[in-house]
């Protein structure tokens, strides 16, 4: 018997309000909302994260949030949207099967606040050009 929530969601063993499914990927309601028209998109194999997800489920659950971005699109008319994906406790990770939050943004007190501080200590050139051959030597491999 599996512990994952979100797999418990997909098997019925717990409720959800769904919006989409696919015989890859299960949509739904997150049922504490950010703003109106929260979701969450979710393969249906358990992956705890991005570093465990195939090539061919990343391709697969990708292609589908276009659908699901536009329908939010289309029906809540939000200023923007932010697409959120926390990979570890550190970065927010509560539910530990992957997931995708879609966050439908209305505007800029709407109670998402992602912020962005520069770290000066990485903004060199050099210093970006270093980190970046570090990522194309791994990207190599
Ligand atoms: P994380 O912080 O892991 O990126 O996000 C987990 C999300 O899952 C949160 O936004 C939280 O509200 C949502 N969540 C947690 N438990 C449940 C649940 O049982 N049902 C639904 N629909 N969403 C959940
Ligand atoms: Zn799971």
């Amino acid at each position: 018997m599996t512990e994952c929530i979100f797999c418990k969601i997909i098997e019925g063993t717990i409720p959800s309000v769904k919006i989409y499914e696919d015989e890859n990927v299960f949509a739904f309601m997150d049922i504490m909302p950010v703003t109106k028209g929260h979701v969450l998109l979710i393969p249906k194999t358990h992956r705890e994260n991005v570093y465990d997800l195939t090539e061919e489920e990343a391709a697969h659950l990708f292609s589908v949030a276009p659908k699901i971005a536009n329908a939010l699109k289309d029906e809540f008319k939000p200023a923007g949207l932010n697409l959120l994906q926390n990979n570890g406790a550190p970065a927010g990770q509560a539910v530990f099967h992957f997931h995708l939050h879609f966050i439908p943004r209305y505007d800029e007190t709407d109670g998402f606040r992602p912020t962005f501080e520069t770290k000066e200590s990485e903004s060199s050139t050099e210093r970006i050009q270093e980190i970046a051959a570090q990522i194309r030597a791994k990207l190599e491999n």
